[in-house]
């Protein structure tokens, strides 16, 4: 049996369309996953919904409404989905009860955060003088800055190495940490780049990059997917 991944997408106000790159799907079925895109709008069947599937990857999109880490919004702060802001933060805070694996990219990764009960800085200019290029001027599949990778991190595991370059499409970034999140990237400016879960029965790891966007010309990135297929397979094993 494959494991059954949802994916979350973004919405399009203006053409009421759900969205969602094909990059994403791509990644997961190359990881050995069966990719099922789920529409943010039923919360009320985010439980019945969540014991279907055996793993969430949140997808990239707009940023978060400050509501959900206690702030008021700035003017940096981008247009907010609030349907996509709730649905995700709930299926997020069950998926991390339950032990669900989650993978989340880019905004997915401020979901994990938020979910957790941390905070997003609402504009990388405000908390470093010095930032890094994080919207790059390059193709997406470009790794345009390198970031650290903290040793004996779940994602040093996976990628194996100290020091990787990515692709960067950002303007925010973690500010304090969810309960039981710790950082495992950060770029040379100390935007963090990768937060995991501390807690052994999860699998939760965000990355502020997009590796569905590079693994056709790094292929090296996809373990990121193939090791969150193989804890959804295990956790898939687990509930039979
Ligand atoms: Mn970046």
């Amino acid at each position: 049996m494959y494991p059954l991944i949802g994916i979350t997408c973004s919405y399009d106000e203006d053409t009421k369309k759900f969205t969602i790159g094909d990059d994403y799907v791509q990644a997961i079925q190359a990881a050995g996953g069966v990719p099922l895109l789920i529409p943010h709008r039923s919360n009320e069947h985010a439980a019945s919904l969540l014991t279907k599937l055996d793993g969430v990857l949140l997808s990239g999109g707009g940023d978060i409404d400050p509501f959900y880490f206690d702030e008021e919004p700035l003017p940096v702060n981008g247009y907010i989905d609030p349907l996509r802001d709730s649905f995700e933060i709930l299926l997020t805070r069950m998926a991390l009860e339950q032990g669900v694996p989650v993978l989340g990219i880019c905004r997915g990764m401020q979901v994990i955060n938020v979910a957790a009960g941390g905070g997003i800085c609402q504009d990388i200019s405000l908390m470093t003088n010095r930032p890094l290029q994080h919207s790059q001027q390059a193709p997406r599949w470009y790794a345009t800055h390198n970031i650290k990778i903290f040793k004996s991190s779940l994602l040093q595991r996976i990628l194996g190495r100290d020091m990787v370059r990515v692709n960067s499409f950002h303007h925010q970034m973690i500010d304090n940490l969810g309960k039981n999140i710790v950082i495992s990237a950060m770029a040379e400016d100390n935007v963090v780049e990768a937060i995991e879960c501390t807690d052994d029965k999860n699998f939760a790891l965000g990355v502020q990059f997009h590796p569905e966007n590079m693994y056709f010309k790094y292929p090296f990135i996809l373990s990121i997917f193939i090791a969150f297929i193989e804890a959804c397979t295990q956790f898939l094993s687990s509930k039979n």
